[in-house]
């Protein structure tokens, strides 16, 4: 009778859904794992040191609990390389709940580099918190991006420290004790209401850019599912060509320029030599007025049209942290450089140390002052090489007199014997030094030996 019958697979765990998969605040992996351990009334780390490091190393059994141990395991559970993937194939063996990888950025490693992206410890919005504490709490991927840094929703920055004044701790991703919401150090609880005092106190106007920074990562999460593969994800170096003709007048130093970018790191990226960024990437889009999905899975040859209709748009966005342009006020920039240039110094400074004295990169004032840049370089140049010429010389004067001494003294002036005197050790390493040594020589009349 029972012939026919298909029995479904079974699950180890609990097949528990993620939340908000396809949506901006989809849910984190280190969230999904707390919440499948709660499910189960275990600890985070009995259901890793149990069930997932057993099914991605093949080790059984209690591990070490240390702050390095969750550090790892955190950086696994919300990174993006082959240790990310071996998580997720592991929760969907335990759990037979295809799709987790969407919980990750995993499908975003081919084209972007994701070494600086995550945060190496939780972030949270307590609004949110609050928000959900009757209902499901997690914990959004977003705020595991270090470039976000506060909340869509609520507007408000994102809290990295425990705010109870005697633990203020900062939270690892993963915690033996984690659980959604709570401090896993002092367990208190993170939501604050909204009209509380501290809220108010830390929710202010959030600057555009930062906001459409945001949004534009919370696309690539909420689109993360919906991407098959490598199929409609674009390789980075064929959409910079095409970039490059749109807004580069065909060559990609100009767009490096437009983007006020280093050219070297673009003509990297169109090499294949280097994988940009998320945040490089995002910086590049907000001067291109294009969110990073659109460029990424655009179709090839419609940048153009894009450029057309997103042509009026204004254009006083900065990248926050972007301490490539400094000042904008270029007028100032080239006033400073050339009263930078006027001062009679002792010392003159070389490109990276005006750079620092003017606030931004040696890259971008090469850019958009190459001549004032060349003199800068040459006075420094000019410097070095006048300094170098003075301690020779003064190096030979000193080797005449202890080759000198050493012949009155009548002992014989031998190179490691006048190295000895002057005590440095390779000073005939030098050919002019060598020569100046064995001139003094001849003069004394010694033969060399
Ligand atoms: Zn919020
Ligand atoms: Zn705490």
């Amino acid at each position: 009778m029972a012939e026919g019958i298909e029995v479904p697979p079974r699950s180890r765990l609990f097949r528990l859904a993620p939340i908000g998969l396809g949506t901006p605040l989809s849910e984190s992996l280190a969230s999904y794992v707390a919440r499948l351990a709660e499910t189960h009334g275990w600890s985070v780390q009995r259901l890793v040191s149990y069930h997932i490091v057993p099914q991605t190393t093949g080790r059984y059994g209690p591990l070490g609990g240390g702050r390095s141990f969750w550090e790892k395991q955190g950086r696994m559970a919300n990174g993006f390389g082959i240790g990310t993937k071996r998580w997720v194939e592991a929760l969907q063996t335990l759990t037979c709940r295809e799709g987790l990888q969407d919980l990750t950025l995993l499908r975003w490693q081919s084209v972007l580099s994701l070494r600086e992206a995550m945060r190496k410890h939780r972030a949270w919005c307590p609004s949110c918190f609050e928000d959900w504490r009757h209902d499901l709490v997690y914990e959004p991927l977003l705020w595991c991006l270090a470039c976000v840094t506060h909340c869509p929703i609520h507007r408000r920055e994102l809290i990295s420290l425990c705010p109870r004044v005697s633990c203020q701790a900062a939270l690892p991703i993963l915690d033996a004790q984690l659980r959604t919401g709570f401090c896993s150090r002092c367990f208190s609880w993170l939501g604050v209401p909204r009209r509380s005092r501290v809220s108010r106190h830390s929710s202010q106007r959030v600057p555009p850019c930062e906001r459409w920074m945001v949004n534009a990562v919370g696309e690539l999460i909420a689109a993360s599912g919906q991407i098959d593969g490598h199929n409609s994800i674009r390789a980075f170096p064929e959409v910079l060509r095409e970039c490059a003709v749109v807004w580069g007048h065909g060559t990609l130093k100009q767009l490096a320029r437009t983007v006020s970018m280093p050219p070297s790191l673009v003509t990297a990226w169109a090499r294949s030599t280097h994988r940009p960024s998320l945040l490089w990437v995002l910086g590049m889009c907000l001067q291109l007025r294009i969110t990073p999905l659109r460029l990424l899975t655009s179709v090839p040859g419609s940048l153009a049209g894009h450029k057309r209709r997103h042509r009026h748009k204004a254009t006083d966005w900065r990248v926050p942290g972007d301490r490539a342009r400094g000042t904008r006020d270029l007028e100032s920039l080239s006033l400073r450089l050339k009263r930078i240039l006027a001062r009679r110094e002792k010392v003159p400074p070389t490109l990276p140390a005006v750079a620092k004295e003017v606030g931004c990169e040696s890259w971008y004032l090469l850019q958009e002052y190459p001549r004032l840049c060349q003199r800068i370089r040459d006075r420094a140049k000019r410097y070095r090489q006048n300094r170098a010429k003075t301690r020779l010389a003064q190096l030979g004067v000193s080797i005449r007199g202890a080759t000198q001494t050493l012949f009155l003294e009548g002992r014989y002036p031998s190179a490691r014997r006048v190295q000895q005197v002057l005590q440095k050790p390779a000073l005939f390493k030098h050919p002019l030094l060598a020569e100046v040594w064995r001139e003094t020589k001849r003069k004394l009349g010694i033969i060399d030996k």
